[in-house]
């Protein structure tokens, strides 16, 4: 799938709402889904940087987005709620969620890691993903293939020294995938499946690894023809699954 070909007119008529977008891999994959015929809900934490997205993507001449800033370390049960009510408002259906957004938190040892920030990202990576999902599922119904894409990392199957509350929080990811998966399972036609970027040039990759020269790793357009496959029909019924970008990652 790393070389998956999207037919022009993949994701025509479809709705589909992309956290994290207003930077990184989130905003290259809401400016493709959108080229690809999704009208795309820019969800993210900077306003300003979703209307960048929101800019370009009507410069380009795709279908009009929508724009949701949410601060995920804050944001709670009932914001979520009030947002799919606004959604479910303007919407009939919701055809594909990529839970993209994240925060890296520290690269320390478990023995020195704060305790604020370990709230912190697994609020961000982890318990938003459950709220968001929860709330949006009965629009993703509404779908007759709706694709729940989970946004994992090389450390959330293998855990790996000082990657702290992050790695933690993509093994996590991986159990709620599966666990959502499972339950959906002959009952709806929702899929949910996991993909890892592996290393890809963005901030926070950066971040990780700021000795490393980022013209060595791929762009997060190189790694678009999953996240193409995965939210298009092609991909229809294949659901509790585990997808890489790269090799490794
Ligand atoms: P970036 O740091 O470049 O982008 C992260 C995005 O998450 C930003 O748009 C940011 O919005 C958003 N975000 C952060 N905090 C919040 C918050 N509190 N509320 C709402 N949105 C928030 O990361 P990448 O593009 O590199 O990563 C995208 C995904 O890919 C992540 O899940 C990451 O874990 C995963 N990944 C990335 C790899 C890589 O090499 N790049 C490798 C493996 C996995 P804002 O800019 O407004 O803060």
């Amino acid at each position: 799938m790393q070389h998956y070909q999207a037919p022009e007119s993949l994701l025509k008529d479809r709705i589909v709402l992309v956290t994290g977008a207003g930077s990184g891999i989130g905003k290259t994959a809401a400016k493709i889904y959108a080229s690809y015929g999704a009208t795309v809900i820019l969800m993210g934490k900077t306003l300003a940087k979703l209307e960048q997205v929101y800019d370009e993507i009507e410069a380009a001449g795709d279908p009009q987005p929508a724009i949701c800033p949410l601060d995920f370390a804050t944001a709670n049960p009932n914001d979520y709620k009030s947002i799919a009510d606004t959604l479910n408002d303007e919407f009939p259906h919701l055809d594909g969620l990529l839970h993209n957004a994240s925060v890296l938190g520290q690269r320390t040892p478990i023995a020195q890691y704060s305790p604020e920030t370990w709230h912190q990202v697994i609020q961000v990576n982890l318990n938003a993903q459950f709220m968001l999902t929860q709330s949006l599922l009965p629009m993703l119904e509404q779908s007759k293939d709706a694709s729940i894409i989970f946004t994992s990392s090389g450390v959330g199957t293998k855990g790996r020294a000082y990657w702290g509350a992050y790695a933690v929080s993509k093994f996590a990811t991986e159990g709620l995938m599966e666990t959502l998966a499972d339950e959906l399972d002959g009952v709806s036609t929702i899929r949910a499946n996991t993909l890892n970027p592996g290393a890809t040039r963005t901030a926070m990759r950066a971040t990780a690894y700021p000795a490393e020269n980022p013209n060595t790793l791929k762009t997060a357009e190189d790694i678009m023809p999953i996240y193409l496959y995965l939210m298009g029909p092609d991909s229809k019924g294949i659901s509790g699954q585990r997808f890489n970008c790269q090799a490794e990652g």
